[in-house]
């Protein structure tokens, strides 16, 4: 097949799910895992349907499951009613959580805030109190640009206890971003605060907000409100701003939940950027609630005793489901973090495991990458430096962890006690789609491993044939799922184009490289975009990076491809060493000694023709290696692409210059 894409990486460790783990697991065993699977591929419609009912109230029963009649703008439970703020709120007051904590907010300069579900549900119906009496309604679209805080929950669930659909934007975002995502959801309402605390620095938002307003074509929004975080200097135009202090004061602490059709749009969601312009995705209220609360019991094995913590920022997809929703849904109680995981210093994180004895961890590649670097550095920011006991699960989000990393993470964070979930998902699919069960899978470093049960991914080719174990294609979903994303915002043609290619049969294209082992375990490769044409060899960029982090010295790596004369493509590497970045000799040494290396471990095919170092690699604000940058400065071009999600725009001038 001629769009293959070849194997090189060669990784046999398998580690089994421990025995105390599996006896208490809400998916307790193969058998219970082969048994959901089964069940949904029987009959998915009477699956879901079934699943519908048991997770969520409904305050109008659907009676039809799928409507697949104008796929693929698929419709789930669509003539079922419900409140998603209801079902995370008001069901734990009903099921006895009221006195119990639902977040423990950590702030940058460590002060620690609790708050017990019946004060979240009172702080919510206070702001959906205050959003009603300035006359916002179901239907209207919200902007949420706040930092990590209760503020921001407080916010997502007070809009979705009243049917407002809002778009969160990372904080990070300059007002341009801003911005465009004002303009493209139409929003009538921004809530941000004066400033945000980041690694002890106070940093403006609302002047952000100020500037977008600037720019023109904001004039549908009505209200900005304003949490004030650290009572820094703004400006106040008295017509449009708003305290959020002032706005709650006065309000009831209930507030009637309105019920909105299961299709409703929950909330609209910028991807990352990674591989182009961010697209507004839009989920859906009912069909994603239902798996934000299936996926925290069956993946993360909640359990009433659990301390949850997602590090992500609820500007990202992962913030969204398993910060906002998914742990308020399962009746968790959960710590969120405001600051960053260097400061004070790189042993943040452990610290924060054993302050408030998390059970269950979960965070991205690049955030282990990093520590790791700084642990080896210094050991008083080693996890071994503190009691890390509480933990029993840990997981992975956000890009392939490279088979070391994950190592490190399993031996060093979690005492080679806790299993490793390596959830694959995207912003597109609202929850996780292929992922081990802690219970129930053998785990294998670097594999995202097997696919949850109603959820059908699988291998493709260009023409959407299936391709046999151990060869890479087209990672798809085959049949619809209710969490799927239901549209780009104002763009149904692009959301046929990049999700439904007419030659793909109908099936999802999720936009990334896999193949399957020949036990069903999904490996990453890496971006389509991203694919390595090497004398005819098409290679993922994962098995490349991953072979290059496995040496010692080598903190992080990215690689592209760079048009050859003689092998079409050769492959360039830009490499972060563990330790400081080298220059002249030393830089030509060690990057012959890499190159080396790779041949070695995975093949001369894969041989960088040339390593560069950096500092880091540029990333997107979400943490994600932007390699459509790297190709254009491999090619030692000028880099006019869309930039607007990069964190750090000044290390390309770093990575232009060959050693
Ligand atoms: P854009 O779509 O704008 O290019 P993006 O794809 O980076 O941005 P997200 O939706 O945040 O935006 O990321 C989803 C992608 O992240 C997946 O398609 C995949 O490439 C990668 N990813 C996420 N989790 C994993 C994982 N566990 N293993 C491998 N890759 C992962
Ligand atoms: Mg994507």
């Amino acid at each position: 097949m001629a769009n293959s894409i070849e194997s090189v990486l060669v990784e046999t460790r398998v580690f089994p799910p421990p025995q105390d783990f599996v006896k208490q697991a809400n998916v307790s065993g193969q058998a219970a895992y082969q048994a959901l699977l089964e069940e949904a591929d029987r009959d998915p419609n009477a699956f879901w349907g079934r699943m519908a009912r048991e997770q969520l109230q409904w305050t109008k029963p659907f009676t039809k499951v799928l409507d697949e009649s104008r796929a693929p703008f698929f419709e789930w439970f669509g003539d079922g009613e419900l409140n998603v703020s209801a079902n995370c709120l008001d069901a734990n007051l009903k099921n006895g959580n009221a006195n119990k904590v639902a977040i423990i907010f950590e702030a940058d300069s460590g002060e620690v805030l609790k708050v017990t579900y019946q004060q979240l549900y009172e702080r919510v119906c206070k702001f959906a109190n205050g959003l009603k009496s300035l006359g916002y309604k179901a239907g209207d679209r919200s902007i949420i640009y706040l930092p990590m805080s209760i503020e921001a929950i407080v916010a997502m669930q007070a809009c979705a206890r009243l049917g407002i659909t809002h778009s969160v934007v990372f904080g990070g975002f300059s007002a341009k971003s801003l911005h465009e995502r004002i303009v493209d959801v139409g929003a009538s309402l921004v809530i941000t605060a004066d400033e945000q605390m980041r690694g002890g620095k106070a940093i403006a938002l609302k002047p952000a907000v100020d500037e977008a307003f600037g720019m023109g074509g904001c004039e549908a929004v009505r209200h900005s409100i304003v949490y004030k975080r650290t009572g820094g200097k703004v400006n106040w135009d008295a017509k449009r701003d708003v305290w959020m202090h002032d706005l709650v004061e006065k309000q009831a602490t209930d507030c009637a939940p309105v019920p909105v059709n299961a299709e409703h749009p929950l909330f609209i969601l910028y991807t990352s950027g990674s591989t182009g312009k961010p697209k507004g995705v839009q989920h859906s209220s009912g069909g994603y609630l239902l798996w934000a609360k299936l996926t925290m019991q069956w993946v993360f094995d909640a359990k009433a005793s659990d301390v949850f913590w997602c590090t992500a920022d609820v500007g990202w997809v992962t913030g969204h489901t398993y910060i906002t929703y998914g742990p308020l849904a399962a009746g968790l109680t959960q710590v969120v973090f405001e600051g960053v995981p260097t400061y004070p210093d790189a042993g943040r994180f452990w610290k924060m495991i054993q302050d408030h004895k998390v059970s269950i961890f979960y965070t991205a590649p690049t955030a282990i990458r990093s520590l790791i670097k700084a642990s080896d550095a210094n050991d008083a920011h080693h996890p071994k430096s503190y009691d890390m006991s509480s933990l029993r699960l840990l997981g992975s989000v956000g890009e392939p962890i490279n088979p070391e990393a994950w190592m490190w993470y399993y031996n060093n964070v979690g005492g080679g006690r806790c299993p490793i979930v390596d959830t694959w998902w995207q912003t597109e699919t609202g929850g996780h789609m292929i992922t081990p069960l802690p219970g129930a899978t053998p785990l294998k470093p670097g594999s995202c491993t097997t696919r949850l049960p109603g959820i059908t991914a699988a291998i493709v080719d260009e023409l959407g044939g299936d391709v046999e174990a151990g060869h890479g294609g087209f990672l798809v979903i085959k049949r619809p799922w209710p969490s799927m994303i239901r549209n780009i915002w104002g763009d149904p043609d692009r959301f046929e184009k990049s999700y439904f290619p007419p030659e793909l049969r109908g099936y999802y294209l999720a936009g990334d490289g896999a193949q399957c082992d020949k036990d069903g375990c999904f490996w990453i490769m890496g971006r389509i975009d991203d694919v390595l044409n090497v004398s005819g060899h098409r290679l993922g960029t994962m098995e490349v990076e991953s072979a290059l982090v496995a040496h010692e010295m080598v903190a992080e790596a990215a690689v592209v491809g760079r048009p050859d004369a003689t092998t079409g493509e050769a492959v360039v590497a830009f490499v972060v060493l563990k330790r400081s970045r080298p220059e002249g000799d030393e830089a030509i040494a060690i990057g012959k000694q890499l190159r080396d290396w790779v041949a070695k471990e995975i093949g001369p095919i894969a041989k960088p023709k040339e390593i560069r170092f950096g500092d880091n690699l540029p990333k997107t604000r979400s943490g994600k290696i932007m390699r459509r940058l790297l190709r254009v400065v491999a090619k030692g071009e000028v880099v006019t692409q869309d930039v607007s999600t990069l964190e750090n725009p000044a290390i390309l001038d770093q990575l232009s210059k060959p050693v």
